[in-house]
């Protein structure tokens, strides 16, 4: 992953609150970070629902202006309207930065769950697969709708791309195996292009980083019964998505997934959880997620002595102070939590 160059001083970055627990959540996650002494100076944007509102466009000309000036965007989540043919805003997102890695660690950060101790990484493919949204519907008879087709892509240079991220970042952290998952069994071109493609690249890392290779359905079964046996996961935009939920799952659900999209020219972080509007307002939202990605968007821009001690910090509010949200087995408000964690930071 790419470290811009300011390592000390403040730093320019992009804040989108979001819809539903969003601007919640991100309130939290200002004042920890702040409380912390990150360097982020915010230019607060609109998007998804909010982005309608104040601009008419889920993703406005002024949200895409600022991030491409500062290059890191903290983001909470967006709604996406069913209907009205909007497409999503943080796919977009990812399409007009060319965000091409989404990078999500899967850490345990509850005692006592069915699965502790786990720490795995998953790199998911953000821009080909079956997201390229190529997509139409052929008529038959009078059913305008009667067969629905999407075509998919992989492109060799995107897989070079996001496999060599992979084994880079095992690399930068100590990471000892690479695990590619694919279908080529079925899907023979489309993800068999992605296989060969990462048997080319593990060659390069010989030595350094393990390699070994499943499909996508054994993964998903070995994930639940030896989650332990992986280190890192590459895998395609599809199986990326869905296998990561399933992380999710095991670390204790959405509220503890953070994750990145990096790309180039610009690097953007969020909670892997929607903006969640059955619990929106009512002030029981978990920040965590939110914070971890804020935690990983230090470790990019170089503060990692930081987001070490915000991830700390995290551990003990939730493991020694056992102050926790609801969807953590807790009792905690989101400002309950919160001040946990600034009291914590400030000692
Ligand atoms: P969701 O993640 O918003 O909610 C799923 C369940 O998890 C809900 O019961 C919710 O209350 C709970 N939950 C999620 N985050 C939580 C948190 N931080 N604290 C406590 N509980 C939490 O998924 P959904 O309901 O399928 O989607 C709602 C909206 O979010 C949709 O419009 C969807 O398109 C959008 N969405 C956005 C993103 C994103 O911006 N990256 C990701 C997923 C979904």
């Amino acid at each position: 992953m790419a470290i811009p160059p300011h390592n000390s001083g403040p730093i320019a970055a992009t804040l989108i609150p979001g819809d539903g627990i969003g601007p919640e959540i991100t309130e939290a996650v200002v004042a920890v970070l702040e409380a912390l002494g990150a360097p982020f100076q915010w230019d607060v944007q609109q998007a998804g629902l909010a982005g309608i509102t104040s601009g008419g466009d889920p993703l406005p000309a002024a949200t895409l202006e600022s991030i491409g000036r500062t290059q890191l965007a903290l983001k909470g989540p967006l709604s996406t309207p069913l209907g009205g043919g909007y497409r999503s805003a943080t796919v977009r997102l990812r399409e007009a930065f060319q965000l091409y890695a989404n990078l999500r660690p899967g850490r345990s950060l509850l005692p006592g769950g069915r699965f502790e101790n786990i720490d795995l990484i998953l790199v998911r493919e953000n821009l080909e697969g079956f997201y390229v949204g190529f997509e139409h519907h052929v008529a038959v008879g009078d059913d305008p709708r009667a067969v629905a087709m999407a075509t998919g892509i992989t492109t060799r240079r995107e897989a070079q791309r996001i496999i060599r991220f992979a084994f880079e970042h095992a690399l930068a952290h100590g990471r000892k195996k690479v695990t590619i998952v694919h279908k080529a069994n079925v899907l023979k071109l489309l993800t068999g292009l992605f296989l060969e493609v990462g048997r080319e690249v593990a060659k390069e890392y010989e030595g350094r980083i393990a390699c070994d290779d499943r499909i996508v359905d054994a993964c998903a079964m070995q994930l639940v019964l030896n989650p332990w046996q992986f280190d890192v996961i590459v895998t395609t935009n599809l199986f990326g998505d869905i296998l990561s939920d399933l992380i999710a799952g095991l670390i204790g659900g959405l509220g503890a997934a953070p994750g990145a999209n990096i790309g180039e020219k610009a690097a953007l972080f969020e909670a892997v959880h929607g903006s969640a509007p059955d619990i929106a307002g009512q002030g029981i939202a978990n920040p965590t997620a939110m914070l971890l990605a804020a935690a990983m968007m230090l470790d990019h821009v170089g503060r990692v002595e930081q987001a070490e001690r915000l991830r700390g910090t995290i551990d003990a509010v939730l493991t020694s102070d056992n102050i926790r949200t609801r969807d953590f087995r807790g009792t905690a408000s989101t400002r309950d939590y919160t001040q946990a964690l600034i009291r914590r930071l400030k000692a």
